[in-house]
């Protein structure tokens, strides 16, 4: 597991998940089947072999470059996506061995908030029906609560309960924002997974909503798996950092270990480029004429092409995380000299 030992068993835990895609054929490939070509769909690994576990309360951090994973894992959590292997608890309840119907009932109290406040809220519907809608639909409130019930969560998230007739496009990105954590909130949740759920914003407005998640967590004793590519904001707001790479979970610890002692060459290598990631595909060198990718991802350790430390065991065996310090798990062959 990528976590210290807890005394009290984890509200989610994710154990072994992996995630694979078809990739379609391309046009190109299409066109030579339809002339007797045998070119079949490749597969995506998205995520590969991740174990992790969030406790009651907990601000876990998930990060990593675009493409790494992190949001496949965090709709994993939520139960947006299935699992193509392993094991999702929830209060130590297997949730893979539920029926959907019961797997989606467990699944209300594990919330999702977008990236994209405007593209996630149905532009027709009115506020008062994009918040109220879900919790009605669950049987959590009573028709004639819908109102009061949306005026409260408003009001939760700093907006005036007076707005619940506009619709989405008459509000800014930091009130839509807050809109969509009313949203989340409206059906009791007690983890939110935010993915990229400050990205849009400008970063003022981002101050004020990472502190809303924050007054939220304390009144309403959230957990949150906050998933990010801005080093900043997760160190701003997290416990504790989870370190993704190609599909890998490869470092994990408590945000100041994390920061001040990085065990991992990748790690390391992030915390010396820049405070904030740049939001785009990392370009990787070639490698025996493959680009390394969930497309194709490399054996042994993913992150050898790329590694000043490789040593030759580097390509052949993948490196399983260890503990290096209390709560502080990394997953480098440099270790194993120790
Ligand atoms: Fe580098 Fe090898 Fe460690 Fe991977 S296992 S990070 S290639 S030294």
């Amino acid at each position: 597991m990528a976590e210290h030992q807890h005394a009290v068993a984890p509200l989610l835990a994710l154990e072994n998940v992996s995630k694979r895609f078809a990739h379609p054929l391309d046009t190109v490939a299409r066109i030579a089947n339809l002339f007797g070509g045998k070119r079949a769909p490749q597969t995506v690994h998205a995520v590969d072999q991740v174990s992790l576990a969030i406790h009651a309360g907990e601000v876990v951090g998930l990060v990593g470059e675009s493409g790494c994973g992190k949001s496949t894992l965090g709709r994993m959590a939520v139960g947006l996506h299935t699992l193509s292997d392993g094991k999702r608890f929830w209060k130590e309840e297997d949730l893979t061995a539920l029926a959907p119907a019961q797997q989606r009932q467990r699944q209300l109290a594990m919330q999702l908030i977008f990236q994209d406040p405007y593209a996630s809220l149905n532009p027709s519907l009115r506020v008062r029906d994009i918040i109220g809608e879900a919790p009605l639909a669950h049987g959590l409130i009573a028709a004639a609560q819908q109102e009061q019930t949306v005026a409260d969560l408003l009001r939760k998230v700093g907006l005036d309960p007076a707005v619940m007739r506009r619709f989405p496009h008459q509000f800014s990105g930091g009130q839509r924002a807050r809109i969509g954590i009313a949203r989340a909130l409206a059906v009791q949740p007690e983890l939110l997974v935010c993915d990229e759920a400050v990205a849009a914003l400008d970063v003022s407005i981002q101050a004020q909503v990472l502190n809303l998640f924050m007054r939220l967590r304390e009144e309403l004793s959230l957990t949150y798996l906050f998933i990010s590519h801005d080093l900043g904001v997760v160190r701003h707001i997290a416990d504790r950092v989870c370190i993704m790479y190609l599909g890998r979970i490869v470092e994990a610890a408590p945000t100041d270990a994390l920061f001040a002692h990085a065990n991992h060459p990748y790690t390391q290598a992030l915390l010396a480029s820049a405070p904030r990631l740049e939001a785009k595909k990392v370009q990787f060198a070639p490698i025996h004429g493959e680009i390394p990718s969930p497309l194709h991802p490399p054996s042994g350790c993913h992150f050898h092409p790329r590694c000043p430390h490789a040593m030759p065991r580097c390509r052949e065996e993948q490196p399983l995380l260890r503990e290096v310090a209390a709560g502080h798990v990394s997953a480098c062959h440099l270790n194993d000299r120790a």
